[in-house]
């Protein structure tokens, strides 16, 4: 049997080494205190869940849905983003539901990318941005984000032979795994560069809403311009506790949301309708869970931010996302860090290396832990920083 090439050219696991000491550890009944996952900790809320159990009752819902979700869902993505955003979007031409952000993202490139182009990809950054344009036969090029530059791309560095070969800019803002945020002046030199060089935009934002300081971070779809240069990415998965039932939406120009659709009419045959009504009821029932979630989110940050400072390990704060970003202290790579962190506490983070190149000398920590085990964590931290 001979697999094809572009399996052959999907990067190794990062952390298959890390993750078969985990589960050694834990089989010894040793108690691991992980970092590591970036899953939302709390239930999906109950009135969500009792409208899919409705929803589920209902024989119209177990037949196949339609490839572009139910013209309910895309009004209320539509309205979502109107009250959270104040843009208006053509629920018809301009929405498209998705089986989670990810699936959209990766199968974006099919839309853009022959065999052989370009992608701009954020290095550090959410793997499937580049592991989609390899499937699709398409170069990865990686643009660094450093502290320097805010862990924002600097656009005027990319060389002039990359960027004619480019066809897609991937940009993530509140960033995993930097934990940056970009503003609307970011947003639109990404538009001017696109239209300069023809290129088409994705921006994903699944963290727009778990902030922190009543910061609000802005959607690419606000910029001036951006209906003509791009679509962004969103998702139910952070926002409301959803990551389990997999439902997310593009939304922007109404040509490249088109070609996506076409993409996943011969692929998938649509997000089941009972998963559709809970988004529904999700994205137009009552909205302060996800401030009071958020709030939770912030205390978390704050005691982790300040432990790793005390501790040595240099933190911004973040203003939105999930995670920290955290400096890896002396002349470690991220995943000796990591593993004797493992070894010594039993405490798990990522390795920055795992997000590509410019992660290394970084450790990633994720704010989804609950609230006894982050203290217990954090407390592990401060007795190894005390040896
Ligand atoms: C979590 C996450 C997603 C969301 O994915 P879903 O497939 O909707 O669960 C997308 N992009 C980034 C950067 C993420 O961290």
């Amino acid at each position: 049997m001979r697999l094809s090439q572009r399996i052959d050219g999907l990067p190794p696991y990062f952390f298959r080494e890390i993750t078969r000491k985990i589960s050694e550890k834990r089989a010894r009944g040793e108690e691991i205190i992980s970092f590591a996952i970036g899953d939302p900790d709390s239930p999906t809320p109950a009135h969500i869940i009792n409208r899919l159990c409705q929803a589920a009752q209902d024989p119209a819902n177990h037949q196949y849905p339609e490839s572009d979700g139910l013209p309910e869902l895309r009004r209320a993505i539509a309205g979502w983003y109107e009250k959270r955003f104040g843009v208006s979007l053509d629920a018809d031409k301009e929405v498209l539901p998705l089986i989670g952000a990810k699936e959209g993202v990766v199968h974006a490139a099919l839309c853009f990318i022959d065999p052989g182009d370009i992608a701009l990809v954020p290095d550090p950054g959410y793997p499937p941005y580049a592991m989609g344009t390899i499937l699709a036969d398409g170069r990865p090029y990686y643009m660094p984000l450093t502290e320097e530059n805010d862990f924002l791309p600097d656009l005027e560095t990319i060389p002039s032979d990359v960027i004619k070969q480019a066809k897609l800019l991937w940009i993530n803002y509140p960033n995993n795994p930097t934990g940056a945020v970009a503003e609307l002046d970011f947003f639109n030199r990404v538009v001017k560069f696109a239209r300069q060089y023809d290129l088409a935009v994705c921006h994903d934002g699944p963290y727009t809403e778990v902030a922190f300081d009543d910061y609000q971070p802005a959607s690419f779809i606000q910029t001036e311009g951006a209906m003509e240069a791009g679509i962004e990415f969103h998702s139910l998965s952070k926002s409301y506790n959803m990551t389990g039932w997999r439902i997310g939406m593009a939304v922007g120009n109404a040509e490249m949301i088109d070609a996506l659709k076409r993409v996943k009419s011969n692929m998938d045959s649509g997000i089941p309708q009972a998963i559709q009504y809970a988004a529904i009821e999700a994205l137009t029932g009552p909205q302060d869970l996800v401030r009071e979630r958020s709030l939770r989110y912030q205390r978390r940050r704050d005691l982790v931010v300040d432990m790793l400072n005390d501790i040595g390990l240099e933190t911004r704060r973040p203003k939105a996302g999930l995670y920290v970003w955290a400096k890896v202290p002396g002349s470690h790579t991220s995943l000796e860090f990591a593993n004797d962190l493992l070894e010594q506490v039993g405490v798990v983070v990522t390795p920055g290396i795992g997000f590509g190149q410019n992660g290394e000398g970084y450790v990633r920590l994720s704010l989804t832990i609950s609230d006894a085990n982050l203290v217990k964590g954090l407390s592990r931290l401060a007795g190894w920083h005390n040896r």
